[in-house]
């Protein structure tokens, strides 16, 4: 449990259908939220927040669009807080391309699945952020591109040009992977944001 950041007991859930799911939860943990995994659409009921983790979003879109798990993902998140990491920020998008692919709309981001080229499918980087502290580590895995950010989100670190972690309202999106740094500050930010949803 960090003792900088005392958050109340948030339930978090972190959709477990693919990908790297177990490490955000250890994170949660670390941070003394409480994290369920969420395999099923009624797992999402009282959820103070979720997190869609890396993976394939392919592989996650054909597991949603089985009994209106894809439509309940979608009220869900057009409600409370939600965090898509890599492949959750695909499916958290509005709009993809290679190849274009169904999304849920709810950020106002576009994204470029695969876009840093086979040399470059993994990579681990270091940039200023405006998150408090020390450069952020990224760690890019087969990762898209946010080509286009709406007006109303913000942009909290990036990878040359282009934007890689954004927010906007209850919606944080990371095309790395923060669960597997070792720094909990982008969870951490997550966090405050659940918090100050539950406070509104
Ligand atoms: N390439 C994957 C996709 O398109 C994302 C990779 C990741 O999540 N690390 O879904």
């Amino acid at each position: 449990m960090s003792s900088a950041t005392p958050h109340q007991p948030l339930t978090i859930g972190v959709l477990a259908l693919q990908g790297a799911y177990d490490a955000h939860a250890n994170v949660l943990t670390a941070l003394g939220a409480t994290p369920r995994l969420v395999r099923t659409p009624e797992q999402l009921s009282g959820l103070d927040g979720l997190i869609m983790p890396g993976g394939e979003s392919t592989t996650m879109l054909k597991s949603l669009e089985r009994g209106g798990f894809f439509e309940a993902l979608a009220a869900f998140v057009a409600e409370k807080p939600t965090f898509g990491t890599c492949a959750g920020a695909i499916l958290l998008a509005k709009d993809v391309a290679n190849s274009p692919q169904k999304c849920l709309g709810a950020l106002d981001i576009s994204v470029e699945r695969n876009a840093y080229g086979r040399q470059n499918e993994s990579a681990i980087l270091s940039s200023e952020t405006a998150l408090p502290g020390a450069p952020l580590e990224m760690v890019f895995i087969r990762a898209p591109r946010i080509s286009r950010v709406g007006a109303g989100v913000e942009t909290l670190a990036k990878r040359g040009d282009d934007p890689v972690l954004v927010r906007s309202g209850k919606l944080l999106a990371a095309t790395f992977h923060p669960e597997l740094s070792g720094d909990e500050r982008v969870h951490s930010l997550f966090l405050q944001m659940v918090e100050e949803s539950l406070q509104t």
